[in-house]
């Protein structure tokens, strides 16, 4: 069983600031795991004890992403793959999804698991794209697992829909929300294992992807106009609830009714 994980590095969203011009101001920011792709691997690692396999993480980015395939390594990943390339730079999601589901096309991964969306572009389209990509089937919304009749079933958790699906061999999983039984904190040991591991890098010419399929030339997003919205202020009423009729009047009244 091959599972590879997709994560993204991000800047730690306590500290992420906007600049003057409306745009994230990533230099100097302290970096991190996006935190859904941590879920993936959460959940990897539950898919792992259940059903045997190893698990490959992978990320596209700069490479000082490095920093976040070493953390995923001390918390259960076996091997890692780093997609850098300054032909990558200026990727929209399918330019990106294109590079990620072009480092596991060749066939060789059962599953392949991603966070439901990443914080920071926050799109949720990648998933999907990959899924689509590859000719694999999709399921959204994972929660948890449980393994029945040697059959991998998926909770999802649609917000006003729980139900459980078969996921075969052959799915890209993306997850939401984390499994309950998560690891808190890698060990020593877990952190000298980890140092024995392989982070391999693959560029654009290693993934055999050409000039107009990776970054800005590969991407069908053009940014017309970027803007910061303008926060809305919230107003808190109070309502002495003493007496409940007229406590119901006076939210009546409040709605408009
Ligand atoms: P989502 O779809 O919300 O993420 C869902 C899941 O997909 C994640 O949890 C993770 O599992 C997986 N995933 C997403 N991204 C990655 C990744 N990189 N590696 C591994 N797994 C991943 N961003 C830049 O950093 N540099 C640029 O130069 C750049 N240029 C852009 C230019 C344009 C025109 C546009 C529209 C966007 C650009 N972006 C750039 C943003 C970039 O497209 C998104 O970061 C990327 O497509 C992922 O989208 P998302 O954050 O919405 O992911």
């Amino acid at each position: 069983m091959k599972i590879a994980v997709m994560i993204k590095q991000v800047p730690d969203s306590k500290l992420i600031e906007i600049d003057e011009n409306g745009n994230l101001r990533r230099d100097g920011v302290p970096a991190m795991v996006d935190p859904f792709g941590f879920f993936g691997l959460e959940f990897a690692v539950k898919m792992k004890k259940e059903l045997g396999g190893t698990i490959t993480v992978i990320t596209m980015g700069p490479n000082q992403a490095v920093e976040a395939l070493q953390r995923c390594l001390e918390y259960g990943a076996d091997d890692a793959v780093l997609l850098s390339d300054r032909a990558f730079a200026g990727s929209d999601t399918y330019a990106t999804s294109r590079t990620l589901a072009q480092s596991v096309s060749d066939g060789d991964y059962d599953y392949v698991v991603c966070g439901m969306q990443a914080t920071d572009g926050d799109t949720g389209q990648v998933p999907a794209e990959i899924s689509a990509m590859l000719g694999y089937g999709l399921v959204s919304y994972a929660t948890d697992l449980e393994i029945v009749d040697g059959r991998l079933i998926i909770k999802q958790n649609y917000g006003d829909l729980i139900r459980k699906v078969v996921a075969p061999k052959g799915t890209v999983i993306s997850v939401s929300r984390e499994i309950q039984d998560r690891k808190q904190f890698p060990t020593i040991r877990d952190r000298l294992d980890s140092k024995n591991k392989t982070i391999i890098t693959k560029d654009r010419v290693a993934l055999n992807l050409g000039v107009f399929s990776t970054g800005m030339k590969g991407s069908f997003t053009k940014v017309v106009r970027t803007a910061t919205p303008i926060p809305v202020k919230k107003r808190t009423i109070t309502v002495d609830g003493s007496d409940p009729d007229v406590g119901a009047e006076e939210l009546l009244k409040e709605v408009g009714m």
